[in-house]
């Protein structure tokens, strides 16, 4: 049987929510994993952790991989700059010392001020960032400096909540300078473009939980994408999705790389259809087939998107309680 995952010679699989939930592997992504023969490259927005902590953390959780496979924002962002910049140029870093690292791997010259005019800025999350480094950072901007930002994630998960991500003290640099500054991660293409160079993929799979970054940048790109129900975006987001975050394949977990294409692939499945009535997406199994609530969530999405003037969802047949919770939530 053809199954997902051999239609593509690299996975670009995201972190959090898509293998991991903070100190636990999702349940199957270990097994889901390790049955492939694509190689795996793991690309994640987080600028704070180096690619081998990265990597020591996922085999810590059982997952197969070194720091060779891991992209992260950080590195991105450090090989904008030297593209740009000559070598040795000094570069203010908001940001953790893996991301001075990595802005010394380049051959720039990392510094914490904006004394001695400094050619750069580069910004990425760290929970000790204050108001002092975002003043340094500030200063260098004003006076000319050029300003990447690993990512731009508002939001961060933490057990305890959303935090402010780095998007959110991005954001104060900008309305203290008025400038907006070149984005590294996802969703903006630059991350994607590495990952795919580095891997040599000529037929990648992005996998990710969020249409906002993972999706999105997988679109920006041109790469057919999975999203996985295992983290922040929510059926009914998927099926509400708008075009540029709308992704190829939907599945509630990796368990879908192992199957066949079409199970995951957005498309009306048999055995259900759906239509838009007065402003209702009515979404309905004839009972001619076994209920999956996938197939209903992959036929709701397909029907939706080609839709408008719709707002809230209907599921009717028998046996559908499933698919009702998945979109009415
Ligand atoms: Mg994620």
């Amino acid at each position: 049987m053809t199954v997902l995952r051999s239609q593509h010679d690299v996975l670009l699989l995201d972190l959090d929510g898509t293998v991991y939930q903070g100190e636990q592997p999702i349940a199957g992504a270990v097994e889901a994993l390790s049955a492939g023969s694509e190689k795996q490259y793991f690309v994640t927005n987080n600028a704070s952790r180096s690619p081998k902590h990265v990597a020591d953390h996922l085999r810590g959780l059982g997952f197969e991989t070194s720091e060779d496979y891991v992209v992260t924002s950080a590195q991105v962002a450090a090989r904008m700059l030297a593209e740009k910049l000559t070598p040795g140029a000094s570069v203010v870093v908001v940001g953790t010392d893996a991301l001075s690292d990595e802005i010394s791997n380049v051959g720039l010259t990392p510094v914490r001020s904006a004394d001695g005019s400094p050619s750069a800025v580069v910004q990425g999350h760290n929970v000790e960032t204050g108001w002092g480094a975002l003043a340094e950072a500030a200063f260098a901007i004003r006076a000319g400096a050029l300003w990447v930002a690993t990512n731009i994630d508002a939001t961060l998960p933490t057990e305890r909540g959303l935090a402010p991500g780095n998007g959110s003290m991005v954001a104060a640099v900008r309305t203290a300078t008025g400038v907006e500054p070149e984005v590294a991660g996802k969703p903006a293409a630059p991350i994607m473009r590495d990952a795919i160079r580095l891997s040599s993929a000529e037929k990648p799979l992005v996998v990710g939980d969020r249409l906002d970054t993972d999706i999105a940048g997988a679109n920006a790109t041109g790469i057919p994408s999975l999203l996985v129900l295992s983290g922040v975006s929510s059926a009914l987001d998927a099926v509400r999705a708008v075009e540029s975050e709308r992704p190829t394949y939907i599945g509630f977990s990796l368990d879908v790389l192992n199957q066949a294409p079409e199970a995951s692939l957005v498309g009306v499945k048999p055995g259900w259809r759906a239509s838009v009535e007065a402003g209702v997406l009515r979404v309905t199994h004839d009972g001619s087939t076994v209920v999956d609530p996938l197939d209903g969530l992959l036929t709701a999405a397909s029907v939706a998107w080609e839709s408008t003037g719709w707002d809230t969802v209907e599921v009717d047949g028998s046996d559908v309680e499933r698919v009702r919770q998945l979109l009415q939530a």
